[in-house]
């Protein structure tokens, strides 16, 4: 269901409570060591405040479990979303309340105000309608821009939606367009391409899949299970035993849906999970007792590759091997570059694939890079998530 967006608002001296995803990562001094995040909310803001807004910021940071903790404080955020957007943004430290209403009530078009932490009230994560309703206060219009968020019911991403009117923002809006799209009505051949630690976190998005693609490629840890499932012997490398099973229906469901499944055929194994450990690259019924995979092979390149060449729209989520160590990132790397070079709409979600993808220097490369794993897989596992489901429809 297509929802409404800030472009169907007539923002003229309305007061926007805008929910974004302000959740970056901090080193010990404060420092922010990464705004990808404030920076992909800079759209939908700047376009509140250029259409006669005034906006009201709410985001959680980190995990203070439902207290006030001063080094999670948004002050660091503040500093750094006003650099970027070139105006004050004035920073309160509480994020409901007399206050609150008194700083909200007193913005002027143009003037953006940043409420403090979500997360140190205790009702947020509960949901709990008292917080919502205090929420709702701060504004006249909900927008929701927090797609990394999105797939929790909390009182600042579901509640406060119930309480007013509530649309997405620029953000959410292109998440949802690009993930939600190619999996709706994707330009085919459609390839997806699954990796990550476990199989375990991905089943519902194999399932989902396997009725919508033309090709699944499986690498990384979790093909391990599915190796395993085959009847190969994987000596020490990460499986998932409780999982085999799964594995195996997995790949049943897929024969019979005609579904093209690739697993590796050569891999790289190492006798330590160490970047110095002795490696090298087996045919996968060749894994000595005692030794891991810890990365596709380069014949598994070569086919994986071939495929996303030709596809014509391109999903991926979860690194081929440990790209973290530098000797066994280069199934990840080839899977990367493969996107970057395919004549396709390529979409890269997960945590850590978006990682590699950055640190390879291919993000800009990509059609779009997600900015929120969690809501990201269980868009792609076909669930809806509640931050969006509370919207209203277009
Ligand atoms: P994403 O965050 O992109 O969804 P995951 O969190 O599912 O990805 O998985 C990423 C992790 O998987 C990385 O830390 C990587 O080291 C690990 N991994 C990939 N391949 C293997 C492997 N063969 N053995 C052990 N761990 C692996
Ligand atoms: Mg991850």
């Amino acid at each position: 269901m297509k929802k409404k967006t800030i472009r169907d608002i007539d923002w003229q001296g309305k007061r926007a409570l805008v929910r974004v995803d302000f959740n970056v990562p901090l080193d010990d001094q404060r420092q922010i060591t990464d705004d990808t995040r404030i920076r992909a909310a800079l759209p939908t803001i700047q376009y509140l405040l250029d259409h006669g807004a005034s906006v009201v910021l709410l985001s959680h940071l980190g995990r203070p479990k439902n207290k006030v903790v001063d080094a999670l404080r948004l002050d660091p955020v503040a500093r750094r979303l006003s650099e970027l957007l070139g105006r004050p943004v004035k920073k309160i430290d509480v994020t409901t309340g007399p206050e609150a209403e008194a700083a909200a009530q007193a913005l002027q078009p143009g003037e953006v105000l940043l409420l403090e932490n979500t997360r140190f009230d205790p009702r947020e994560e509960a949901n709990d309608e008292s917080m919502a309703r205090e929420l709702a206060r701060l504004g006249d219009i909900f927008v929701n821009d927090a797609f990394g968020a999105a797939h929790r019911a909390h009182a600042s991403t579901e509640g406060v939606a119930r309480f007013l009117p509530a649309v997405a923002g620029l953000l959410m809006e292109q998440e949802l367009e690009y993930i939600g799209g190619a999996i709706e009505h994707p330009q085919r051949p459609f390839v997806t391409v699954i990796g990550g630690a476990k199989i375990s976190d991905k089943i519902g998005v194999i399932d989902n899949l396997l009725g919508k693609v033309d090709a699944l490629l499986i690498g990384g840890g979790m093909a391990n299970t599915f190796l395993l499932a085959q009847g190969y012997r994987v000596g020490d490398s990460l499986v998932e035993p409780e999982s085999v099973d799964t594995a195996r229906a997995l790949l049943r469901q897929a024969e019979e849906r005609g579904v093209k499944l690739l697993l590796p055929v050569d891999v790289v194994i190492a006798d330590a999970f160490d970047n110095n450990a002795n490696k090298r690259v087996v045919a996968v019924d060749q894994v000595p007792d005692g030794w891991r995979i810890l990365d596709i092979g380069p014949e598994t390149i070569r086919r994986f590759s071939d495929e996303i060449k030709r596809a014509k729209t391109v999903i991926w989520n979860g690194p081929m091997g440990v790209f973290e160590l530098p000797a066994f990132a280069e199934g990840t790397r080839a899977i990367a570059q493969a996107l970057a070079e395919a004549d396709a709409v390529t979409i890269v979600g997960g945590g850590d694939s978006v990682a590699a993808v950055e640190q390879m220097g291919l993000a800009e490369r990509m059609t779009h890079i997600s900015t929120g794993g969690g809501a990201s897989l269980e868009l792609l596992e076909g669930k809806e998530l509640p931050g969006v489901a509370a919207l209203q429809d277009a």
